[in-house]
């Protein structure tokens, strides 16, 4: 590193500690208590600043598939790790057993943090992990995270609502239910001004492409798939709900995957964004070009 880059990199760490000091701190956390905290989806910088302070006073953590390996390095180096990972349907550790952790960690005195992936609140079952603490009498602080419909579109450069364009959006789930059934209101998501994100649905998603088409949902409609979303291997598909089933197959695309369905897909641009996050306003104007080229 040369003495210029150095110095670039220290003065850059000097300022973010004296911004975050001129910040009141008021997230803390007691012993015997739980923090319930959203890690967002994996970018660490989309951790919120409360989230943080969370996290560097941890002496115990219970966490999921879906915290990043770059938020995990944030943790004190003698904070007590457990993983309690779950995949579609593929629980390593059952619900029940995670409730009953989280509270016997807490009834030890300690400083438990519970850190979840996107929002703990948005299919992330941190209600009922709420309810239970409560219920035992253990307090918890809880703490939002970035959900994964908004920092995953937002970092692939599709703005989830526009202006004449989509006048609202819904986020879903397409897990299917016990009986095998997905059981959705399919008529209010086939509204065509309507951006639909779907969470958990790569594996229904030929019965979540039939069923929008069949309840009158253009076939065309722009739709994309977003993989591990905000992190450094992340994949966009974009297509529309006819094509969505085969780029699946073809790419082999697996979970964490969004499915995002709505006009709003090609707003900005219809090509996977260089750098997550960033619009690059020469790519656009070349793909303008193109386009008045072509029409
Ligand atoms: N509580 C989480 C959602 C958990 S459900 C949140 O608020 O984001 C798990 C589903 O979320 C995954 O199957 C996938 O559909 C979606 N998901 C979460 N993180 C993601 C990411 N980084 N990229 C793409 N999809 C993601």
């Amino acid at each position: 590193m040369t003495q210029l880059s150095t110095d670039k990199v220290s003065s850059e760490k000097q300022m973010n500690t004296d911004v975050l000091s001129k910040l009141t701190k008021k997230s803390f956390l007691q012993a015997g208590e739980v923090a319930l905290v959203g890690s967002g989806p994996g970018d660490a910088e989309l951790l919120t600043i409360r989230a943080l302070r969370f996290i560097e006073q941890a002496d115990v953590v219970i966490y999921d598939r879906l915290v990043s390996d770059e938020i995990m390095a944030l943790l004190p180096d003698d904070c007590e790790r457990f993983y309690v990972g779950k995949e579609q349907a593929k629980h390593c550790v059952p619900q029940g057993k995670i409730n009953e952790l989280l509270v016997q960690y807490a009834q030890q005195g300690r400083k438990v943090l519970r850190l979840k992936g996107g929002d703990p609140f948005i299919f992330g079952r941190g209600g009922e992990e709420a309810e239970f603490l409560l219920q035992h009498g253990v307090s918890c602080h809880v703490c939002p995270g970035i959900t994964a419909a908004s920092g995953c579109t937002t970092y692939a450069g599709i703005p989830l609502t526009h202006r004449g364009v989509a006048q609202g959006c819904t986020f879903i789930t397409g897990h299917m239910q016990n009986d095998g059934q997905l059981n959705l209101p399919w008529q209010s998501l086939s509204c065509a001004s309507q951006t639909v994100v779907f969470y958990m649905g790569i594996n229904t998603l030929p019965s979540i492409a039939e069923q929008l088409i069949k309840h009158g949902r253009a076939a065309n409609t722009p739709a994309a798939l977003i993989r591990k979303g905000t992190q450094p291997e992340q994949q966009i598909f974009r297509g529309n709900i006819s094509t969505l089933a085969d780029l699946v197959e073809q790419h082999n695309i697996t979970p964490p995957t969004l499915i995002v369905i709505g006009d709003v897909v090609n707003q900005l641009t219809d090509t996977a964004l260089a750098k997550p996050g960033f619009l690059d306003a020469e790519t656009y104007q070349a793909q303008m070009q193109l386009s008045e080229k072509a029409g």
